[in-house]
């Protein structure tokens, strides 16, 4: 386990993570040809709207091997194993970020050496230390005119928070950019063409005479941020004696390890020059699951469960990366394709057999694993046993979601999940012929299914079916896929914005459901109180009615609170920023069953509403437009126009980056409005940022 890597390729669209994914799969002997973006033959691009568009859409895992040719310490088994995770880098796809980070050990930001640091970057970077990834950076494209490696390092020290620390320096530039100088080593590290080949081998150097003065002063600062980490190093390096070089690796990959600073590479993708030696970091300063500290999580309240002592119940629990302690692993995704249900899963500690059971504590229930499979892209190899450290998917999770943890029936634990934004943008669909709208319901609820970010819904007014998600190129590819994987032809309507609504103060609800169905009497009470929370988006439930009410009553309780918060008072949009308690109730031992304590609960939550007083809450983007410096202020006008409020202005080259907050109302066909104020030249960025009153409807 010491040599797994599970790692994660993050950053702003565009900035090459495909790219140098395809070049990892190459160089580790995993593809015999290189796939390329601009050719839509990349093989971690597979959906065919990805192909089409260049871009990542799913986040594809992949497994490679490698054997570090570099940089090695002596005590390192000769072979990694690396799980890639490569992750679409448009706002519109965070969920696929967002569940990656949740189960990667380590990741590699990539930035665009003319670019820089751009804001898709910055925010994926933030997410990343919500999870406390270790990051190494691959500065790329340095090939390119205009490409600049030491204004990539200022911005990130900028903008990431994080100390960029730099182990190689550039060697030539722009179209004469051949090679890199390792500062670890000092030497030149030299990517020479193969004739007949794409792929280029390298050969090790002198630094030329010309660098020797910036190698020196770049290979000082790199010992001094490791001051730190190392003091006897700096000092031993002060006194002007010889490092070695075992201390110095070892000393770089302490530092990584602690999150405080990153280790920044360089290079081009697309021309084959410096990949193998971020293969070599890899392997050299991120993190196995070994050296991460025991996975935390909780004991279920589950009281079927035999492994759990009532005095253990909710009370913190881990899990060491080990496969010698009982299985545990949490479900990250899941993807419906022809062969069926396929849930990803990382396995945190144990091992999992081919035809086993595991448990799954959120809904209390035993799973079989049907199938496990190791994934390259839509690849998959058939496992019959997995363990510790590993991503992998299974078949058989039929009632298991996203977000949940699978585990030993007999000792569960529960991780946290992860959190996902609420969509924003929605839009209505309906089949182009009425012979078509069962298939289309069944795509719609496949989807959404997959995708966290993506809710469907039926207008009640108008009948109509409302699909929502993080924005126009979401909706707009959830569409085509409907069309090319499911077969179905439909149209949707122009973009609305996904409403909320939420509670301005406390109030409390009652429920009493009794009530002869057939036979059968069935009787319930139930009062609920309803509060702002401003702290979360989603709302959440709690229980005071402690031993009230029979235990086994509680989660039909609560799942229907949870549906009744689906639709409020004002206009049926979801009510979030509010936390629901259960106060009180009463019970019938002769008659209250779950359908009567699932209706007293809906009742009680529709008496608390109906009192209320709501508001609608419209969601506010951030905002980033880049525009060329003289069209800057009729782009500023415009944005005022839109209520935009404007936060920042940031030089970036030749061009202005605008940043502030606009509703995301007045951004729709937002794209067609900046190109033509800037002549083509302009772009934007936006993601959900909260959430605020709506103006009054007029
Ligand atoms: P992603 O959106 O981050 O996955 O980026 P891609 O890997 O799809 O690359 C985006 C575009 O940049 C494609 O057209 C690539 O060919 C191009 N590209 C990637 N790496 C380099 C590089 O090192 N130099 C140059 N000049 N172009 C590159
Ligand atoms: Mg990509």
């Amino acid at each position: 386990m010491k040599n797994f890597r599970n790692i994660g390729i993050i950053a702003h669209i565009d900035a090459g993570k495909t790219t140098l994914t395809e070049r990892i799969l190459f160089y580790t002997g995993k593809e015999h040809t290189i796939g390329q973006v601009d050719d839509g033959t990349a093989t971690m691009d597979w959906m065919e709207e990805e192909q089409k568009r260049g871009i990542t859409i799913t986040s594809a895992a992949t497994t490679a091997y490698w054997t570090p040719k570099i940089i090695r310490l002596p005590d390192q088994e000769p072979k990694y194993r690396f799980n890639i995770i490569d992750t679409p880098g448009h706002v519109d796809f965070t969920a696929e970020v967002e569940r990656s980070l949740r189960v990667l050990d380590g990741a590699i930001g990539v930035f665009c050496a003319v670019g820089g640091v751009e804001a898709q970057s910055e925010t994926v970077w933030h997410q990343a230390n919500r999870y406390h990834i270790p990051r190494l950076a691959f500065v790329n494209k340095l090939d390119r005119i205009g490409s600049d490696f030491f204004m990539v390092i200022d911005q990130m020290a900028r903008k990431l928070h994080t100390i960029p620390m730099p182990i190689q320096i550039p060697l030539g530039k722009e179209k004469d950019f051949i090679g890199v100088i390792d500062l670890v080593q000092m030497k030149a590290i030299i990517f020479e063409e193969i004739p007949d080949q794409e792929a280029r081998s390298f050969r090790i150097a002198d630094i030329p005479a010309e660098y020797s003065v910036q190698a020196q002063e770049y290979r000082h600062k790199l010992i001094e941020a490791l001051a730190d980490q190392d003091e006897s190093l700096v000092a031993s390096y002060l006194s002007g004696a010889e490092i070695d070089i075992n201390t110095l690796i070892n000393a770089i990959r302490q530092a990584a390890l602690s999150g405080k600073v990153t280790p920044v590479l360089c290079g081009t993708a697309l021309q084959n020059i410096g990949v193998q030696p971020v293969l070599d970091a890899i392997c050299a300063y991120l993190p196995s699951p070994f050296d991460l500290l025991p996975e935390e999580g909780t004991n279920p309240d589950v009281p079927e469960i035999i492994g759990t002592p009532p005095r253990l119940r909710n009370k913190p629990a881990q899990r060491k990366h080990s496969a010698d302690e009982y299985f545990s692993g949490l479900v990250f995704k899941s993807a419906t394709d022809r062969h069926g249900e396929l849930s990803y899963l990382r396995i945190y500690s144990g091992t999992l057999d081919e035809g086993s059971t595991v448990y799954n504590p959120r809904i209390d229930k035993r799973e079989r694993i049907n199938k496990i499979f190791l994934m390259h892209a839509n690849q998959r190899d058939q496992l019959k046993t997995a363990s510790a450290g590993e991503i992998i998917a299974v078949i058989g999770l039929k009632n298991t979601a996203t977000g949940d943890t699978v585990c030993d029936p007999k000792h569960p634990i529960v991780y946290e999940s992860m959190t996902f934004p609420e969509p924003v943008v929605a839009m209505a669909i309906e089949p182009k012929s009425s012979a078509d709208r069962e298939k289309l319901s069944d795509a719609l609820s496949k989807l959404a299914h997959d995708d966290p970010t993506f809710q469907v819904k039926t207008d009640e007014e108008t009948a109509q079916t409302i699909i929502s998600g993080m924005g126009e190129l979401h909706l707009e590819i959830i569409k085509n896929r409907i069309l090319k994987e499911y077969n179905v032809a439909a149209n949707v309507g122009a973009p609305q914005v996904a409403y909320k609504e939420t509670i301005t103060g406390v109030i409390q609800g009652q429920g009493t459901f009794n009530r002869k169905i057939g036979e059968k009497e069935h009787y319930a009470h139930i009062t609920v109180t309803l509060e702002p929370d401003r702290a979360h988006l989603q709302p959440s439930i709690q229980n005071q009615i402690l031993e009230k009410i029979p235990k086994q009553f509680l989660p039909f309780i609560q799942e229907s609170i949870k549906s009744s918060l689906l639709s409020g008072p004002i206009a049926g949009y979801p009510l979030i920023y509010l936390k629901a308690t259960i106060t009180g109730g009463s019970f019938d031992s002769a008659k209250s069953t779950d359908v009567a304590f699932s209706a007293a609960a809906s009742l009680a939550v529709a008496d608390a509403l109906n009192k209320a007083k709501s508001i609608t809450l419209e969601p506010i983007m951030k905002f980033e437009v880049i525009t060329p410096e003289k069209n800057m202020g009729d782009v500023i006008n415009d944005l005022n126009m839109r209520r935009g409020v404007i936060e920042s202005i940031d030089d970036s080259g030749a061009q202005k980056r605008i940043h502030g907050k606009i509703p995301i109302a007045e951004t729709f066909g937002y794209a067609t409005v900046i190109r033509s104020i800037t002549s083509g030249l302009g772009s934007f960025n936006l993601e959900p940022a909260d959430y605020r009153e709506a103006p009054k409807q007029k």
